[in-house]
């Protein structure tokens, strides 16, 4: 099975993501993790996409492109993946139907995870990740279980992200609003888009999405939006 969360940057798709990993046996393909991992190397590649995620800004296509044709060539990619991030715009969209028709795969499911946009803000702002496996945390609604501790990996380290500033996070939201949100009539056109409410508590997300996966019509159809 293979499935795309959708949605603004503070929708909770990493934190679906990671639970949709677990549950599923599905491996977690997140192009803000391998952009963020190229940046911690302090290779080329990351040096040159620094400043551009640390401004907000969308790294070029081909760049992306690039990173997750990678991951999906890989054997762990062929049990199945969810991808978080990714596409962005419409060429990744259009490159990620080629790549899965190389690979033999198709999209199972895209799922669009609704949020209120005032709602975003205050998400990102409390929010903290584990640089060393991607997950995130919120000081208000998801705090690690042991205080300052990933409850994923053990990591040590938690840290706020540099494109969750203020400044960045507006430029994130007009990016997704500008070049993302355009690919919803893509998927909607092929009948595989679903919303969620993403505003609900992380539980009940994760409960949606399931009865998206499961083909249950609880989750709201984004057929006619
Ligand atoms: P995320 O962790 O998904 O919010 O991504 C963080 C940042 O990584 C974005 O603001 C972009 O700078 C970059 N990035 C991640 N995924 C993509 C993508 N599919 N296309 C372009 N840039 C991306």
């Amino acid at each position: 099975m293979n499935l795309i969360l959708l949605g603004p940057p503070g929708a909770g798709k990493g934190t679906q993501a990671k639970r949709l990993q677990q549950a599923y046996g599905l491996v977690q393909l997140a192009t803000g993790d391998m952009v963020r991992a190229a940046i911690a190397s302090g290779s080329e590649l990351g040096q040159r996409v620094k400043a551009i995620y640390d401004a907000g800004q969308l790294v070029p296509d081909d760049i992306i492109i690039q990173m997750i044709a990678e991951r999906i060539a890989q054997p762990e990619s062929a049990r199945g993946f969810i991808l978080d991030g990714f596409p962005r715009t419409v060429p990744q969209a259009e490159a990620l139907d080629a790549m899965l028709a190389e690979h033999g795969q198709k999209l199972d499911h895209v799922i669009l995870m609704e949020v209120d946009e005032a709602a975003l803000v205050d998400r990102i702002s409390g929010r903290f990740t584990c640089p060393q496996c991607g997950a995130s945390y919120h000081e208000r609604y998801n705090r690690p279980k042991i205080e300052g501790r990933c409850d994923i990996c053990g990591g040590t380290e938690l840290v706020h992200r540099a494109d969750d500033r203020p400044e960045a996070v507006a430029t994130r939201l007009a990016a997704y609003r500008n070049q993302t949100a355009p690919i919803l009539p893509y998927y909607r056109a092929r009948g595989i888009l679903r919303s969620v409410d993403g505003m609900a508590d992380i539980d009940e997300v994760a409960r949606e999405i399931e009865a998206v996966i499961a083909g249950g019509g609880e989750a709201r159809s984004a057929m006619h939006r």
